[in-house]
């Protein structure tokens, strides 16, 4: 393919890509194919001769299309969003294009100013704690995934502990330490917590949550005390802000005092909700989290962006250089000293442009465009809790702050039942939404996730809930 050719193709795959949108609510929002599905659609080989791309084209309908889930359709409702947008779409282009692997400095400049830049960009948005910004000790760096994020904060808080013991005794090694260091979350936090730390090979203790699936501070001081005597060593909290199953809040302004005197690392995973905090009125849950060591959230989940897109920010950046620094002199350069080399910030050497994304949405969004974006999905969530609260045979569950999630279950109803109204839902197929099971609880989850989703959708989502669950309610 020649740059010609490059332009012919890329209209047609753009034409394509346009076209899908446009339709996109005329297609199964869950597709009909069984595992396997796709062998006996395409050769066992790969083809020996060149092909057309028109016919690679051709072929996406009858076999690539028939076996996606429709994530971007506003009948999708599970999970959390993954979000996306043209002008994200059209940064990525540009990743693709330019493709440059931006691990050091020197390795591309451009990748790694434009990224310090809407990272801070971001700090002034969101209102984090000023600490967070390039211009002082901290610094932030855009990961893959929030898991990934969570991981390289709890491996950064091992490398601080170890640093603190060694000082006071320098025949401590990490091998000798591992043992008896614990981290700390809710039960209720995501299980890229419990990924981190079979990872990092230290203890987890979870803190059982309350009625509102939150963990307090007293708790914390509890676990903690608890711990110390029988020897071990606290040093890291994984706090959340809009947890997986309901959306609940840690305290994290109480967490955060105890951490501080406990010399503890909080980290932050808001990796849904944070996208609300760029709307001041959500920016009260912040509270506390001047306290923390590092936060997380995902554009690629809420802000427009497209996987993947996890955005970190850490208070003191030597903490990572100190963590991961490996120094090979093949990736020296004379400007380490004075400008960022993300190699140091996390897991992989290699990384996209990821940045050019996130720049092409604020600018083309702007600040405003986003918050329109994420308070007419926190309006559609209100909507659906109205349709609930008229409606006796439901209730709502977990109530948290709405954001864009509305946990519900059919009153009285068993979780056996729950789970039968939520099978037939999406055998049914014309929504989709998962179930999480919170307290013993099995609840349904309805989650406002496409850009594209408006009040009809929601009534139409609200009209097949009430449908179906009449059906079953008859027949029970
Ligand atoms: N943390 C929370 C609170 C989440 O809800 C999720 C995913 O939904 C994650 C972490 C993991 O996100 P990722 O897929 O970016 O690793």
């Amino acid at each position: 393919m020649d740059s010609d050719q490059l332009i012919l193709s890329g209209q047609m795959m753009l034409k394509f890509v346009a076209d899908y949108w446009r339709t996109i609510e005329n297609r199964s929002v869950l597709p009909s194919v069984q595992p396997g599905y796709l062998q006996p659609l395409l050769p066992s080989q790969a083809p020996e001769e060149p092909e057309q791309f028109s016919q690679i084209i051709n072929d996406l309908e009858s076999t690539i299309m028939q076996g996606v889930t429709h994530w971007q359709s506003p009948y999708f409702y599970a999970y959390y969003p993954t979000a996306n947008s043209y002008a994200a779409i059209c940064g990525d282009i540009l990743s693709a294009g330019i493709a440059c692997v931006g691990f050091s400095w020197i390795a591309s400049p451009s990748c790694t100013e434009l990224e310090v830049i809407v990272m801070d960009w971001l700090v002034k948005a969101l209102n984090l704690p000023e600490f967070f910004l390039s211009t002082g000790n901290g610094g932030g760096v855009i990961q893959g995934t929030a898991s990934e994020a969570v991981l390289v904060a709890v491996l950064a808080a091992r490398s601080r502990v170890l640093n603190r013991m060694q000082e006071k005794d320098s025949s401590i090694t990490l091998g000798k330490l591992l043992d008896k260091l614990v981290v700390y979350c809710s039960d209720q936090a995501h299980s890229s917590v419990d990924k981190a730390v079979l990872i990092v090979g230290c203890k987890l203790r979870k803190i059982v949550s309350d009625n509102n699936c939150s963990i307090k501070a007293d708790q914390l001081e509890q676990a903690i005390s608890d711990d110390r005597a029988k020897d071990l060593i606290p040093f890291c909290l994984v706090a959340t802000l809009g947890s997986t199953p309901t959306c609940a809040f840690d305290d994290v302004a109480g967490l955060g005092k105890v951490c501080q005197e406990e010399n503890i690392w909080l980290h932050v995973d808001a990796a849904y909700a944070g996208s609300a905090f760029i709307c001041p009125e959500y920016q009260y849950l912040l509270n506390g989290v001047e306290y923390s060591d590092s936060f997380n959230f995902n554009p690629h989940k809420w802000m427009l962006v497209n996987f993947d897109c996890s955005a970190m920010w850490i208070k003191d950046r030597t903490y990572f250089i100190n963590a991961f620094n490996v120094d090979p002199l093949y990736l020296k350069h004379d400007y380490s000293k004075v400008a960022p080399d993300y190699r140091h910030w996390q897991i992989p050497l290699g990384r996209r442009f990821r940045s050019l994304k996130l720049w092409f949405v604020l600018r083309t969004y702007g600040l405003s465009g986003i918050r329109k974006h994420i308070r007419k999905h926190i309006e559609l969530a209100k909507l659906f809790i109205s349709y609930l609260e008229n409606d006796k045979r439901f209730e709502i569950v977990f109530p948290s702050i709405t954001m864009g999630l509305v946990c519900f279950r059919l009153k009285d109803g068993s979780n056996e039942l729950n789970e039968k109204l939520l099978k037939a839902l999406n055998e049914d197929k014309r929504i989709y939404l998962v179930p999480s099971m919170v307290k013993q609880r099995f609840i349904l989850r309805l989650v406002v996730c496409s850009y594209l989703t408006e009040v009809k959708h929601i009534e139409y989502a609200w009209n097949i809930i009430k449908e179906v669950a009449t059906k079953l309610l008859t027949k029970t």
